[in-house]
């Protein structure tokens, strides 16, 4: 049995496995995430309860050193969120369930579950956006997660600007990039409504708007990792519609250039739903866990 937890910025989920079932996870425990020391209490709690395991995988809100050489790895290191900066999490968990353990961020976590058991499951290159409170990207590469310096941070990615848009954007270090664009924070600022709520006459203009910066981090990760499907999670994406106005919007932007999909126009296959449905982080950890003891 293994078990995998995926920390997110308000909520722990933790759940165990068997090596050969990584999609049906058990005992899954959702708890609040509050101070380091009760949330990390809570995730040995949880470790006790559910008996000896073989191995551990965590995804984690961030900002992260996932870098397994760094001698930080495993840390959440410059959060703003009380209590959490320079927090060893890694070792925490580790200690709790006496086993190995592998640490990776949570749109990472969310790539790895995707690419081995949901959307990106025949796909060579993978990757996992969440627009959601920020914008986040993991990314899988020939069935490895890459991994260093800090990144991947596709979230501020700087984009091209949409010619409606006077928006100046919602990221405290950027303004306008990717994640000041198209969070939904931004969205809000700047309609006044989530993405699901635009007024009819409004709609259309800003679902343009939107694919067309998400197509861009679609584009640029196509173009730079040969990526073959990009899924697309978050509560910005729940919006209805949304994803089938950034087909076009990539088709758009490729000019005829670029991969099949993309330059002639049928990127339904590259651009998607997730398959894991809330899961994917939970399913990646796993995975990672999985792989510590195959
Ligand atoms: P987090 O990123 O914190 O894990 P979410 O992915 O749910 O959480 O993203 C939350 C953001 O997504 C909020 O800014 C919210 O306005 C927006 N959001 C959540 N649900 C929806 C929805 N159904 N339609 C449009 N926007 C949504
Ligand atoms: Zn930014």
């Amino acid at each position: 049995m293994i078990a995998g937890i995926e920390t997110g910025g308000t909520k722990i989920v933790c759940g165990v496995a068997d090596r050969e079932n990584l999609t049906e996870p058990t005992s899954i425990r959702r708890f609040p995430t509050t101070t380091p020391e009760e949330t990390l209490g809570r995730i040995a709690d949880f470790l006790a309860e559910v008996g000896p395991v073989e191995a551990v995988g965590i995804a984690s809100f961030g900002p992260v050193d996932a870098d397994p050489a760094s001698p930080h790895y495993g840390f959440v290191t410059s959060t703003p969120k009380p209590g959490w900066k320079d927090t060893d999490v890694l070792s925490a968990v580790r200690a709790a369930a006496n086993a190995p353990a592998a640490f990776v961020s949570d749109v990472t976590g969310a790539a790895i579950g995707e690419s081995r058991a949901g959307a990106g499951r025949g796909a060579r290159n993978v990757g996992y956006a969440t627009i959601g409170t920020g914008v986040g990207v993991g990314l899988v590469v020939d069935g490895h997660p890459l991994i260093g310096n800090g990144w991947p941070e596709l979230g501020h990615l700087l984009v091209r600007r949409h010619p409606a848009d006077r928006f100046e954007g919602h990221c405290p270090y950027h303004g306008d990039c990717l994640e000041g664009l198209t969070a939904g924070p931004a969205v809000l600022a700047r309609w006044g409504v989530d993405a699901s709520s635009f007024p009819a006459d409004q709609k259309d203009e800003a679902f343009d708007i939107l694919a067309y910066y998400i197509a861009q981090l679609a584009w640029t990760t196509v173009l730079t990792l040969g990526l073959d499907r990009l899924v697309l999670g978050g509560g910005v994406m729940l919006a209805p519609g949304l994803l089938e106005r950034t087909w076009p919007a990539l088709t758009a932007i490729a000019g005829g250039y670029g991969p099949p999909q993309v330059a002639t126009g049928d990127p339904r296959e590259l651009l998607v739903t997730p398959g894991l449905e809330g899961k994917s982080g939970l399913v990646g950890a796993l995975s990672l866990a999985a792989d510590l003891v195959a």
